[in-house]
């Protein structure tokens, strides 16, 4: 078999650890956009979590011609009508803080009854000779009326995992990478691979 390159398309170097890991046995060599400077910005201008990761996927692999995956991922709210969604990094403005987001998110839920939520990933894979393919995570649950816990990051202190009756933030990584909504994601994109060995 010749051999096999990806590049994923982050800068995010937790997020390329945990592709690396995953595509060990599907490729050789598992690049990321710090690899490749002459990548310009990718603007993530998609209307859904699908629509971001193929933007990621597919202008990374079309610039360098190579095999290539983007992701996107965030927290949907009910009671919300789906927000913060596509908008999660941002919710309470351009650049604003973990801490900040979680402050707002309690904000528009004072008094809801209706605390349900979930966790969404998608991961796009765009091959170089065209085929595009899609997998998608989901991690449902509660949002709590106050933050809770220390681990992880983003809206994990204010995110109630029922089964575990702790906050995502509580729970610590080796549960949370079994159960996330990355972790779902990644299992169906690991499994697409296998079925190639
Ligand atoms: P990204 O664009 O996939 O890196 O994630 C967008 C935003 O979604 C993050 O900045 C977080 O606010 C939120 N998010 C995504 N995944 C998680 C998670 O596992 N826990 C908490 N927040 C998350």
């Amino acid at each position: 078999m010749k051999s096999k390159t990806i590049v994923i398309a982050t800068r995010n170097k937790g997020k390329l650890g945990e592709f690396r890991s995953i595509l060990a046995d599907g490729y050789d060599e598992i690049l990321s956009l710090a690899d490749f400077e002459e990548v310009p910005e990718i603007k993530e201008t998609g209307l859904s979590f699908r629509e971001n990761a193929f933007i990621k996927a597919k202008t990374t692999s079309d610039f360098l011609g190579m095999d290539a995956i983007g992701d996107d991922s965030g927290l949907v709210v009910d009671a919300l009508g789906g927000a913060p969604g596509i908008y999660s990094a941002r919710y309470a403005g351009e650049g604003s803080s973990d801490n900040e987001n979680n402050e707002k998110l309690l904000y528009e839920l004072k008094g809801e009854k209706n605390r349900n939520a979930r966790f969404v990933c998608c991961i796009a894979l765009v091959l170089a000779g065209g085929t595009q393919e899609f997998f998608e995570g989901e991690c449902h649950g509660e949002i709590i009326q106050e933050k809770r816990g220390q681990s992880g990051f983003g809206y994990d202190p204010v995110f109630y995992v029922s089964q575990y009756g702790k906050t995502m933030a509580e729970l610590g990584p080796d549960i949370k990478n079994r159960i996330s909504h990355r972790a779902i994601a990644s299992e169906k994109l690991l499994s697409y691979f296998s079925n190639f060995k």
